[in-house]
């Protein structure tokens, strides 16, 4: 979470490029934002509570200044405010954070004795006075980060100023992303590409352990082993137009309606090209977290179904600490938008260590989750601003299908080359149909029905329950109303109990074999006053028209009809979301790279 930018040039830009790149970052954290910048041999710190545009308020834009360093924050220790957000100022050096520093009670108590006093609630403050500290004791700043190293425990990306030498900032770089940017006597420092774009594309990836010293026409790397490094200057490929929201008025409803594209251009990308193949394991194990978790469900129903693999689903953040039942037999998959999700990059390295060959699922080119893990396939999405994911997460769907259809093709069985024969005729048309679904006028209808009720219920039984699951999670992400995804089935063992007069209850019916089962489900809970709203597929006879309102989605191929079953759901929730008037690209308490644990 958070983003950090960092700047050093000759031409007084230091403000106006700390504005534009943490507006750029804004997306990954929002709660409180703060820059540090070096106008006329002195050091200006300035730090509001809430968004960027607050920050903006309360600069004066006359400083001149070619150094700097921002941050925008996701609290993880301490409350959203002023005192708590970045940057920290210690002794002589000021710092951006992006992470946590675990023992940093430890470290504190320690450096009390020494007679720091704290003044916000953070652990990054305890990282600065450390800082400090040692470079007190060792009058070097660069040796004072390789001790810093020994000592912190955690996660960090830090931008650092130091008081005694205002023509450089430093760059330090462990399990939280960090780059450089390379630009003509100006250099950056960014958690993420997109943040300098306006003024470069090239860039340095730090890798964990490493550090920089950076000037304007210099930059010093070190590797874990402190020694000195030189590293490749990569270009990436995006435009800064890319991440516009061209004719819409959020983001999220730009990236809805850019998946029938990106379904395009993942079938041009890996259908007929070689893709990593997952038949030789007895065993596969998912590792995801939120909505990545949910396709890696659906993955699970696809890869059992179709190419007879035993898949196992784990919530990173419980695999790293479960009992592993894994070896060098298994494929552990990682799924991540950002490639930077902190639970699901140590899931990887934990899986590593065992043995296990490990594949990636992956957004974000160049990512530290691509980079780890021994093969990676991208998803093609392009980049995703909303916090709440649709594109990513329906290009890793689609993926998952395809690994699953590379198996079930080479199939000998009848039973099974019977089931793909329609997949790849369905996936060409898979684009048009996707765009008929998106424009439906009932989405705002049954928006009208949702919006102001406090809990939603959505039942399926498997695959359709993996979407609900999703959809139940984009409509808390983005309008704030309590709903809870359940296995049809599982509904009556208790939760029914919660089922009054008017509440919705969305039904999802795509699968002929157990169709009958769900829709007896949602006529039990319309017996008990539920406002039954049934998203099926075309072939499913649904009954009497009992419905209080019903979206009919065409029948594709099964491997494929997820990708088109998720359309509606997030079409629903956005216009809930709309018509609550909530902040649908940045809702409260989020962030849209997870790279805390
Ligand atoms: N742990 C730090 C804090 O709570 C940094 C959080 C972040 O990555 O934004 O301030």
């Amino acid at each position: 979470m958070c983003g950090i930018v960092g700047y050093i040039g000759k031409n007084n830009k230091a403000l106006e490029v700390l504005i534009s790149g943490l507006q750029q970052l804004e997306y990954r954290g929002y709660d409180s934002a703060g820059i540090a910048y070096i106008d006329n041999e002195k050091l200006n710190i300035i730090r509001s509570k809430g968004k960027i545009a607050n920050l903006e308020k309360i600069i004066n834009f006359d400083d001149k200044s070619n150094i700097g360093i921002g941050h925008t924050r996701w609290a993880t220790h301490g409350e959203p405010s002023e005192l708590n957000a970045h940057p920290h100022k210690c002794g002589k050096i000021t710092i951006v954070h992006n992470g946590i520093i675990e023992n940093y009670e430890e470290l504190k108590n320690e450096l009390l004795k020494y007679g720091y006093e704290f003044k916000s609630d953070t652990d990054t403050e305890v990282a600065c006075a450390l800082l400090d500290f040692l470079y007190n004791q060792e009058n070097d700043i660069l040796s004072a980060i390789k001790i810093f190293k020994e000592k912190v425990q955690g996660a960090y990306a830090i931008n650092l100023i130091c008081d005694d030498d205002f023509d450089c900032i430093y760059a330090i770089k462990k399990n939280s992303p960090l780059i450089i940017g390379v630009g003509e006597n100006e250099n950056f420092v960014a958690s993420d590409v997109p943040a300098i774009l306006n003024y470069t594309n090239k860039y340095i990836q730090l890798d964990d352990g490493e550090f920089a010293k950076i000037t304007s026409d210099s930059i010093i790397l070190y590797n874990k082993n402190n020694e000195l490094v030189k590293k490749d200057i990569k270009e990436f490929h995006e435009k800064a137009e890319d991440m516009e929201k061209g004719n819409y008025d959020y983001y999220m409803e730009k990236e809805i309606h850019e998946q029938p594209e990106v379904i395009r251009k993942m079938t041009n990308e890996y259908i007929g090209s070689d893709m990593p193949d997952i038949s030789n394991y007895k065993k596969i194990v998912i590792v995801a977290c939120g909505s990545a978790m949910h396709a890696g469900l659906i993955g699970k129903n696809l890869i059992e179904e179709y190419s007879n693999i035993p898949v196992e689903v784990d919530i990173a953040s419980e695999f790293r600490y479960g009992k592993l039942f894994i070896d060098k037999d298994t494929l552990v998959i990682a799924i991540s938008q950002s490639g930077e999700t902190a639970d699901t990059l140590e899931a990887v390295k934990i899986a590593k260590s065992k043995g296990c060959d490990t594949l990636g699922i992956v957004n974000a080119y160049g990512s530290s989750i691509a980079r780890e893990v021994s093969n990676v396939c991208y998803t093609k999405a392009g980049r995703e601003i909303a916090v709440a994911t649709t594109k990513a997460y329906s290009a890793q769907v689609t993926l998952l299908s395809f690994l699953a259809y590379n198996v079930a093709k080479t199939s000998k069985n009848k039973e099974d080359l019977c089931k793909i024969s329609s997949f790849l005729s369905d996936l060409n048309k898979l684009p048009i149909i996707m765009d008929s679904i998106l424009d439906n006028s009932l989405y705002k209808e049954i928006a009208n029905i949702l919006y102001d009720k406090n809990h939603i219920f959505f039942i399926g039984r498997g695959i359709d329950y993996a979407l609900c699951m999703e959809g139940s999670l984009k409509l808390k992400e983005i309008s704030y109303i309590h709903s809870e995804a359940y296995p049809a089935g599982e509904l009556k063992h208790g939760t029914i109990s919660l089922i009054d007069n008017g509440t919705p209850v969305i039904g999802i019916v795509t699968d002929e074999k157990i169709a009958s089962k769900t829709i007896s489900n949602l006529k039990e809970v319309k017996a008990r006053g539920a406002n039954a709203i049934c998203i099926a597929t075309d072939n499913i006879n649904l009954g009497e028209d009992f419905y209080d309102k019903k979206i009919i989605i065409p029948k594709v191929n099964p491997m494929l009809e997820p990708i088109i079953t998720i359309l509606p759901l997030q079409k629903i929730a956005f216009e809930v979301a709309k018509l609550k008037d909530c902040p649908i690209d940045q809702p409260k308490n989020l962030a849209k790279s997870v790279t805390v644990e």
